[in-house]
């Protein structure tokens, strides 16, 4: 098959990218724009494979999208293309509404069109398949709550917020126009590659760098880790067997929160990297708790349940040993 895979020059996007070429026989067609998130040495090898393609393109730009649509006639598209960092949400969220919003309307309704245009085989098998994040459920309060497929949207950040619209939309045309559409909403990824304004790509290096490690508020938010490569795989997962119309939530069952998260890296730093920055004895020092971030969730946890039910997904990689990999 031919995959067209947007933001593919992102984190997971390039997750799904390497993992796609490295262990199933489709090519596959990169959609990026490029933003300061993307970042295409992170595919440098899989040229080699000569089953990649990139396209530079704006999800927000009709014109091109349909043109790279026609060019490619891809077999299925998934959709990760999008802002994602919560604070910059905070600081400015036009981008999230233009990109997460407006580009996801505008590439559902160029699918659409292509959709329709398929030869009859080929229209059976097309999928949009939609990658989101389980914070468009908002947080969870009781210690034993967990996001289900079924959860009411209740977001809480410009991000989040414009996820759940994105969400919305592939709902609605998947209902409205039967376009075969397939949603996965999957907790906080980590792993190589990851842009290092995340916390735990920023708090390697920047211990490395002997900076402070900030931390909001008391740094008991919870969140539900999962390695990047197993959500990769779960998504291959769900291309290949996932119905059209389900949801499917994607989690490590691996609940973290964010001090314990920050203090294992020191840790294993310890052991990794022992030979510190002057004038550091330990790393946990560098450990700094700052103002807290607005409005931010307490607990994310994810039930996984459906998906290792019906596809037989199960996390390969421990916390522990996902993050040697990180480091
Ligand atoms: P990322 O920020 O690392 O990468 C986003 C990619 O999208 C970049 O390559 C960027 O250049 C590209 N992009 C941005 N705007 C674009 C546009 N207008 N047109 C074309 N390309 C554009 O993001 P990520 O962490 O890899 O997340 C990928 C997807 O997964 C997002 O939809 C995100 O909401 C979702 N998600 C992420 C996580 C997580 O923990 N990172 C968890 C659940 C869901």
């Amino acid at each position: 098959m031919k995959i067209m895979i947007t933001g593919g020059a992102g984190f997971i996007g390039s997750s799904l990218i390497r993992n796609f070429l490295s262990s199933t026989d489709h090519s596959v067609v990169n959609l990026d724009k490029l933003t300061y998130a993307g970042n295409l040495d992170s595919l440098a090898n899989v040229e080699q494979t000569g089953r990649y393609f990139f396209e530079n393109v704006d999800i927000c730009d009709a014109f091109r999208v349909e043109q790279a649509l026609k060019t490619h006639t891809p077999d299925i598209l998934i959709h990760l293309a999008a802002e994602s960092h919560v604070d910059r949400s905070i600081e400015g969220p036009e981008e999230f509404i233009k990109t997460n919003i407006f580009g996801t309307f505008n590439l559902i309704e160029q699918s659409r069109k292509y959709h329709n245009s398929l030869t009859s085989a080929k229209k059976k098998a097309f999928r949009f398949h939609h990658i989101s994040t389980d914070e468009v459920y908002g947080d969870l309060v009781g210690e034993n709550d967990f996001f289900v497929e079924d959860s009411p949207y209740a977001p809480s950040s410009p991000y989040s917020a414009s996820k759940a619209s994105s969400d919305h939309l592939v709902r609605a045309w998947g209902r409205t126009y039967s376009l075969p559409v397939i949603i996965t909403n999957c907790s906080n990824n980590y792993g190589p590659y990851q842009f290092p304004e995340k916390l735990i790509p920023h708090v390697i290096l920047s211990a490395l760098r002997g900076k402070r490690l900030p931390i909001y508020g008391n740094g008991l938010q919870v969140r539900d880790w999962l390695f990047v490569d197993d959500h990769a795989k779960a998504l291959i997962k769900v291309v290949a067997e996932g119905a059209i119309g389900e949801t499917y939530n994607i989690g490590g069952h691996n609940e973290k929160s964010n001090i314990e998260v920050v203090e294992m890296i020191c840790e294993l730093l310890e052991e990794l990297a022992p030979d510190k920055p002057h004038g550091i004895s330990n790393y946990r020092e560098l450990i700094e708790f700052v103002k807290d971030r607005p409005g931010h969730d307490a607990r994310y946890a994810i039930d996984a349940s459906k998906i290792h039910r019906d596809l037989g997904r199960i996390p390969e990689e421990t916390f522990e040993t996902g993050l040697l990999k990180t480091i």
